[in-house]
C-alpha cells in the first residue's frame, strides 16, 4: 500500500458479519466514530473454549478497527462468584494473547448508578415492587400464544414502591419475599417484556462489595446499562441473547441519546462434539472429583488446554477456521485437534520416547561402548539444530514394532529382516529370547557399522524406520495419555441421560515411557516435544526432576509413513 495519511475509505475485505456491522457503524460516524467492545464473563467458573471464541471476537474486532476492549466481570450474583475465578479469567485472557490495559471493570462498580436508575424508574411509574414468590410470578407469565396475568401489586403508587425498594435494600425483607419488576407489558409478544424482574434480594456477601447491598440487579437490568456507563459501543454476545435485545434497548434508551448508544450484536456460540460447555456441568465435574480440577487436561477449559499443551495460537487458529455466523452449529472437536497438531508440528522438538518397551541387544556392537548420534530438533524449522543422543549395545524399541510372524507389508522388525534405527544404524534381527511363558524378553540383532550418517552405507534403503532409546541412559517418566472426556458425540443432546454416565472411562491412561536423556534435561514447564511416532507431549505441573510427568497433548495421526520415508 502506498503511504497515505488520508483515512482509509476502501472497504476491508473478508470481514465476518459482526465486523461488517461494526465497520458500517464506524463509517456512519455513530458514537462519534468510537469503537469500544467488552468481554463480560461472570466470575462463577473458569473460562472454556467457548469463551475463547467470544474473546477472539471482542478483542479481535477492537484490534482490527483501532478500538478498545474492556474486561468486565459480570458479578451480579454473589452466591456463585469468587475471586479465584476472577484471577483465572485474567490469566487465561492474557495467555490467549489479549490485553485490556487498564480497562478492567466490574458490574458491581455500577451498583450505585443502577440503583439510582431503578429509583428513578420507580418514581416515573416504570417499575414496581411485587410481593409474590418467583413461582407465582412464573405462573402468571403466560405463554408465547397467551398473554400473561398482571400482578395484583402492579398498581402500587411510586411512593409505596420506592419505600419498599429502599427497605428491600436495607435488609428488612427475606430473600425471595419481594422483587422489583419493570412495568412494561404483560401481553407483549416478547416474553422478556412481560414485566421482567430487575432486582432480587440476596443476603450472601459479595466478593467485592461485601454486605453493602441486599438487592442485586438481574442480568437484563445490569448488562446494557453497564455497557452504557463504560462507554461500550458494541456489545457482542451469543445468539441466546437475541430475544433479550429489545429489553436491552428498552433499558438503554433510559440513558442514551443520539450522540452515544451501545448496541448488541449476536453470533453463534461454540459447541464442540464430545464436550460439555455448561459451566454448571463443568463445576459438577470438579466438585464431585470426576476430574482433577478446573485445569484437568481433559477439561474444555482454557487452563485445562494450557496444561495439556495446547498453544494459544492453535486455539486462535481453530476459532478463525470455524468463523462466526448467525446459526447454531456443533463443531467437530477434530478440527480443534487438527489446529493443535498443526501448530505443534511447527514448534515441537523431536525426541525419542518408548512407551511399550522391549529390550533389543545388538550382539556385534562392543559391550560397554557408547557413541552419540545427532538428532534433528525440528525438520519444520530451519536453524533449529540438533541434539545428541547416546547409542549403545542395549536399546529399547516399541513392542509393537516387532513381529515374529509378520503379515505381508509389515515394514517394521521381524526375524531376518532389516530396519533403520532412526538417526542411527541399520540393524538385522537374528534371534529372539523368550521367557518360560513364551513372551519375548529380548530381540537380538546385528548392526551394519557402515550405515551411520556420513558413512558409505548411510543411504542404503530399508523399508522401516524405528524409534528407540539406549537402555542404560533412558529415563523413566510418567506419561498421561488423554482421550476425549465424553464418549458420546453430543452429550447436550441427551437430556434423559445423566451427563456423568457419558464420561469416557478411558479418558486418562497412565503409562511409563522411557525417554532419551535430552528430554529429562529439558523438561521445563511449557516445553513442547514430539515423541516421534507417539505424539506431542509437554511436562505436566506435577513433573519434578525426580519424577518426570508428561501429558500427551495429542497423538500424531498417520505420520508413520512420513517418518519411514525420511529416515
Ligand atoms: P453462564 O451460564 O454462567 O451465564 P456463560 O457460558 O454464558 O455461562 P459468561 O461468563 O456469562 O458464561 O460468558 C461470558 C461471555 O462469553 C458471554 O458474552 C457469552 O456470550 C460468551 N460465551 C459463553 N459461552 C460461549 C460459547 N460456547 N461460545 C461463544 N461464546 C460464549
Ligand atoms: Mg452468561
Amino acid at each position: 500500500m502506498a503511504e497515505n495519511k488520508e483515512p482509509n475509505t476502501a472497504e476491508p475485505r473478508g470481514l465476518n458479519f459482526v465486523e461488517q456491522e461494526v465497520y458500517n457503524d464506524l463509517q456512519e460516524g455513530k458514537n462519534g466514530g468510537r469503537l469500544n467492545t467488552r468481554f463480560p464473563p461472570e466470575p462463577n467458573g473458569y473460562l472454556h473454549i467457548g469463551h475463547a471464541k467470544a474473546i477472539c471476537m471482542d478483542f479481535g474486532v477492537a484490534e482490527k478497527f483501532g478500538g478498545t476492549c474492556n474486561l468486565r466481570f459480570d458479578d451480579t450474583n454473589p452466591v456463585k462468584e469468587d475471586v479465584e475465578y476472577v484471577d483465572s479469567i485474567r490469566e487465561d485472557i492474557h495467555w490467549l494473547g489479549f490485553d485490556w490495559g487498564d480497562r478492567e471493570y466490574y458490574a458491581s462498580d455500577y451498583f450505585p448508578q443502577l440503583f439510582d436508575l431503578a429509583c428513578r424508574l420507580i418514581k416515573e411509574g416504570k417499575a414496581y415492587v411485587d410481593d409474590q414468590s418467583s413461582e407465582e410470578i412464573a405462573a402468571q407469565k403466560g405463554t408465547t400464544t397467551t398473554p400473561g396475568i398482571e400482578s395484583p401489586y402492579r398498581n402500587r403508587t411510586p411512593e409505596e414502591n420506592l419505600d419498599l425498594f429502599l427497605r428491600m435494600n436495607a435488609g428488612e425483607f427475606e430473600e425471595g419475599s419481594r422483587v422489583l419488576r419493570a412495568k412494561i407489558d404483560m401481553a407483549s409478544s416478547n416474553m422478556h417484556f412481560r414485566d421482567p424482574i430487575m432486582y432480587r434480594i440476596i443476603k450472601h456477601p459479595h466478593h467485592r462489595t461485601g454486605t453493602k447491598w441486599k438487592v442485586y440487579p438481574m442480568y437484563d437490568f445490569a448488562h446494557g446499562q453497564s455497557d452504557y456507563f463504560e462507554g461500550v459501543t458494541h456489545s457482542i454476545c451469543t445468539l441466546e441473547f437475541v430475544p433479550h435485545r429489545p429489553l436491552y434497548e428498552y433499558f438503554v434508551a433510559e440513558l442514551a441519546d443520539e450522540t452515544y448508544c451501545p448496541r448488541q450484536i449476536e453470533f453463534n456460540r461454540l459447541n464442540l462434539t464430545y464436550t460439555v460447555m455448561s459451566k454448571r456441568k463443568l463445576l459438577t465435574l470438579v466438585k464431585e472429583g470426576l476430574v482433577a480440577g478446573w485445569d484437568d487436561p481433559r477439561m474444555p477449559t482454557i487452563s485445562g488446554m494450557r496444561r495439556r499443551g495446547y498453544t494459544p495460537e492453535s486455539i486462535r487458529n481453530f476459532i478463525d477456521t470455524i468463523g462466526y455466523t448467525k446459526y447454531e452449529a456443533l463443531n467437530s472437536v477434530s478440527l480443534l485437534e487438527h489446529a493443535v497438531r498443526e501448530d505443534l508440528n511447527r514448534i515441537a522438538t523431536r525426541v525419542m520416547g518408548v512407551i511399550n518397551p522391549v529390550k533389543l541387544v545388538i550382539t556385534n556392537y562392543p559391550e560397554g561402548k557408547t557413541e552419540t548420534v545427532e538428532m534433528e530438533n525440528n525438520p519444520e524449522q530451519e536453524g533449529s539444530g540438533t541434539h545428541s543422543m547416546p547409542f549403545s549395545r542395549e536399546l529399547y524399541i516399541e513392542r509393537e514394532d516387532f513381529m515374529e510372524n509378520p503379515p505381508k507389508k509389515f515394514f517394521r522388525l521381524a526375524p531376518g529382516g532389516e530396519v533403520r534405527l532412526k538417526g542411527a544404524y541399520i540393524i538385522k534381527c537374528e534371534d529372539v529370547v523368550k521367557d518360560a511363558e513364551g513372551n519375548i524378553v529380548e530381540i537380538h540383532c546385528t548392526y551394519d557399522p557402515e550405515t551411520l550418517s556420513g558413512m558409505p552405507g548411510a543411504n542404503r534403503k530399508v523399508k522401516g524406520t524405528l524409534h528407540w532409546v539406549a537402555a542404560a541412559t533412558a529415563v523413566d517418566a510418567e506419561a498421561r495419555i488423554y482421550d476425549r472426556l465424553f464418549d458420546v458425540e453430543n452429550p447436550a443432546a441427551e437430556p434423559d441421560r445423566d451427563f456423568r454416565e457419558m464420561l469416557n472411562p478411558e479418558s486418562l491412561i497412565v503409562k511409563t515411557v522411557k525417554v532419551e536423556p535430552y528430554v529429562a534435561e529439558h523438561a521445563a514447564q511449557g516445553t513442547k516435544f514430539q515423541f516421534q511416532r507417539i505424539g506431542y507431549f509437554t511436562p505436566d505441573y506435577d513433573s519434578t526432576a525426580e519424577h518426570l510427568v508428561f501429558n500427551r497433548t495429542i497423538g500424531l495421526r498417520d505420520t508413520w509413513e512420513k517418518v519411514q520415508n525420511k529416515n
